[in-house]
């Protein structure tokens, strides 16, 4: 079956077609800049170049619509017809506590998708845009929901709760809800596969750092704690996100820099995180870059993102009374050996011993301790298209 999965942001959507039998992309791109001027859509099949056309895009149906004529297109298309594809995959950013595991999409499911968008007012509206586009445009084609949010509702109450009055979790569902959850349950699930070890006996930590950045402690394959919040604000010091701060930080620079809320969080969510701290840029290339020329911005905000990370890894094996196996994923996860090893460099009072020859390799499932290492460090790229092309099949042919 062919799952298109999609991606559904405020003004941009993602999209992958994917063979679900031999788990190949199709193709795949984005379209950006919907309802504003000069919007794009950019198309790429699988082995050839991307094609970039420019396209007016007033609203995601239309761009939905461009999407499945470009699928379809005679000359660079992959399918012929609509009924090639079995089934559409939606990324959806929060669950609150009614989505524990992935769904197929009624009215109901939608009716609650809007419920919890009072938690995710910039992400849950855009996703359910999307996912009335392809009601309209593929009518009667089943489609499943896939939270970010879902693999962490397994934390225990002490772990989700803040330490704020109760009635705020009673009445508006003020708790740890925690992101990137269906790239921490593919990345744990593959690595105890890689390992050869059933997860079911592992102790695993999930460090996945990109732009937005979240780490994850998975025990016997749940998730007993997460980085990020109620929002994906908390945790760790991310592109532009500042992540934990003392929150009577707001007031003070409120007061100073004459800002109301939306000005602090402005701040705090586009402003911040490596980006602000270096004032170089928010992203990692540049600063492993500057970091090696010598740059003392770069220096110091790399040690302040490397040292977060650590002191998350810590809690964590605090959490698990232990821990078998670190994994790096996504956009530096995956490819800063240098901000890898100044993470583990903390790490040495759990027996932590990098292979650095291995650590400077990349593209694949790969082992980045040695074999004396007490813990297993690996690297395990993520893939959250893929993750979810395979809960909607499950689902569907369920
Ligand atoms: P998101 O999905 O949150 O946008 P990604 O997982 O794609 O983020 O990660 C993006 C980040 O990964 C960027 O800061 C980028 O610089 C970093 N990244 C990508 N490739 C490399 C690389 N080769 N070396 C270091 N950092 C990289």
């Amino acid at each position: 079956m062919n799952v298109l999965v999609i991606n559904c942001g405020s003004s941009s959507l993602k999209y992958q077609l994917i063979d679900s039998v031999t788990e190949d992309v199709l193709a795949k791109g984005l379209c950006e800049r919907i309802g504003i001027d000069g919007s794009q859509l950019v198309y790429q099949k699988a082995g050839c170049d991307k094609i970039k056309t420019k396209a007016p895009m007033p609203s995601h149906q239309e761009a939905i619509s461009l999407v499945l004529n470009a699928l379809m297109d005679p000359e660079n298309g992959v399918i012929k017809s609509l009924d090639e594809i079995g089934a559409a995959g939606h990324r959806i950013v929060h669950g609150g506590e009614k989505f524990t595991e992935s769904v197929v999409i009624d009215d109901e499911v939608i009716a609650a998708i809007e419920e919890c968008s009072d938690l995710a007012p910039l992400h849950n509206p855009a996703n359910l845009i999307g996912i009335h586009a392809c009601q309209k445009l593929m009518p009667g084609k089943p489609m499943v929901a896939v939270f970010d949010t879902a693999f962490h509702q397994t934390m225990p109450e002490y772990a989700y709760l803040y330490g704020l009055p109760y009635e705020y979790y009673e009445k508006y569902g003020v708790r740890r809800y925690g992101f990137h959850g269906t790239s921490h349950k593919f990345v744990s699930n593959h690595l105890a596969e890689f390992l050869g070890k059933d997860i079911k006996d592992m102790k695993i930590i999930v460090c996945h750092l990109g732009n937005g950045s979240s780490v994850s402690a998975v025990k016997y394959g749940k998730c007993v704690d997460t980085s990020m919040g109620m929002t994906p604000l908390e945790g760790l010091i991310m592109g532009t996100r500042s992540g934990d701060i003392d929150p009577a930080i707001m007031e003070y620079i409120a007061k100073k820099e004459n800002l109301d809320i939306a000005g602090v969080m402005e701040v705090l969510n586009k402003k911040s995180g490596v980006g602000g701290l270096s004032q170089i840029s928010s992203d990692f290339r540049d600063l492993e870059d500057a970091q090696a020329e010598g740059n003392p911005a770069a220096i110091r905000t790399m040690a302040a993102f490397e040292y977060r990370v650590a002191k998350y890894i810590g809690a964590y094996v605090a959490a698990m009374n232990g821990v078998d196996a670190i994994a790096f994923t996504a956009g530096v996860g995956e490819n800063g050996p240098v901000t890898r090893t100044g993470v583990c460099k903390f790490l040495g009072y759990l027996g932590v011993e990098l292979d650095e020859e291995a650590n400077h390799k990349r593209g694949f499932d790969n082992i980045i301790s040695t074999p004396d290492s007490k813990v297993t460090v690996c690297v395990i790229p993520t893939d959250e298209e893929l993750a979810i092309a395979r809960e909607t099949v499950r689902l569907v042919e369920k």
